[in-house]
């Protein structure tokens, strides 16, 4: 097993977005989190990004936990973190990792269990030490989210074994579509969200808590160089952090530029910020289900799915009633 690399964090900008601070930013608290990622709590019951984040992992992990993965085209909290494993798995840099949790999966379908080495064919890297670093981030990760555990054993497939959570949701695919190579896109594609959606909110806990010692979550996965210097997948987090923010806030529509705005001030232009637009109006070809788009002859504007509005709004409805 490789042990992780030193790690480096600065207070410059917002490490889940790319945010870049102001001066006077800097000097605020939470050091290494933006206002849009971690808003100061205007009292209990207003509904944060990371709030809102939270509830989904929770209300998804209950419907994977009971067999629901099948159905995720008609559940509306699995269609929407299919949506975000869509997202994760167009993007140059996690693909590699949403193809080997999809890997994994199968063969827990199939075997009950893992073999690491198998993930090395979809690892990106000039050399195996390269490809091998990169499925023990993966592992680590994995058993940050819950869907890997700590086991005993020499061997790295023993010390990391499935979890419960991933034996309980593989079993639903395992007794009703025959799987060989691959999951059904969809499937593979919520597996794949919970796992990076909940490595967000899992990297937001450690870095509210002053990012000390290994970081968890998402932030293992960020691509870093052998001095610990580390690059922000943003066209991945950002867009993330863009439309939950937009939906916990309570907004229901935005523009194309109000977007465009957004993410500039996180570094993102150009042909990156294009792509975004294009995956969210699906002139890139996708099955997500996010937003309805509008064109007006200039710009798009974008509405929410009503179905994930409705569902932000049993997530308003049950955080009011746990601060009564
Ligand atoms: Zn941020």
């Amino acid at each position: 097993m490789i042990v992780p690399e030193k790690f480096s964090l600065n207070n410059h900008k917002c490490w889940i977005c790319g945010y870049r601070k102001l001066d006077v930013e800097k000097k605020m608290s939470p050091r290494y989190l933006c206002f849009w990622c971690s808003p100061s709590e205007e009292g209990e019951e207003q509904l944060t990004p990371e709030l809102l984040i939270n509830d989904l992992i929770l209300e998804a992990g209950e419907h994977l936990r009971n067999g629901n993965l099948i159905r995720c085209e008609d559940i509306d909290v699995l269609s929407l973190i299919a949506d975000i494993g869509d997202l994760g798995g167009r993007h140059p840099h996690f693909k590699q990792f949403t193809s080997m949790i999809g890997l994994i999966a199968v063969q827990v379908v199939l075997e009950k269990s893992y073999t690491p080495r198998k993930l090395l064919k979809v690892a990106e890297g000039a050399t195996l030490n390269e490809k091998w670093k990169r499925v023990c981030q993966c592992i680590f990760f994995l058993t940050d989210v819950s869907l890997l555990e700590h086991g005993e054993g020499r061997y790295i497939q023993d010390r990391f074994r499935p979890s419960n959570l991933l034996l309980e949701l593989t079993s639903s695919i395992e007794s009703v579509s025959k799987v060989e190579e691959e999951l059904p896109p969809r499937i593979a594609n919520c597996i794949a969200g919970y796992a990076l959606l909940y490595g967000i909110k899992t990297s937001i806990e450690w870095l509210k808590k002053d990012g000390q010692g290994e970081p968890t979550g998402i932030i293992r996965l960020y691509p870093r160089n052998s001095h610990g210097k580390i690059w922000i997948p943003k066209r991945f987090t950002a867009t993330t952090m863009y439309l939950m923010g937009h939906l916990a806030h309570g907004y229901d529509e935005f523009s194309e530029n109000e977007l465009r705005a957004w993410l500039s001030n996180r570094g993102i232009t150009g042909n990156d910020a294009s792509w975004i637009i294009n995956w969210l109006n699906r002139t890139i070809p996708s099955a997500h289900r996010l937003v309805n788009p509008r064109f007006d002859g200039i710009t798009y504007h974008f509405s929410f799915n009503i179905n994930y509005i409705r569902m932000r709004e049993r997530v308003r409805e049950r955080i009011r009633g746990r601060s009564r």
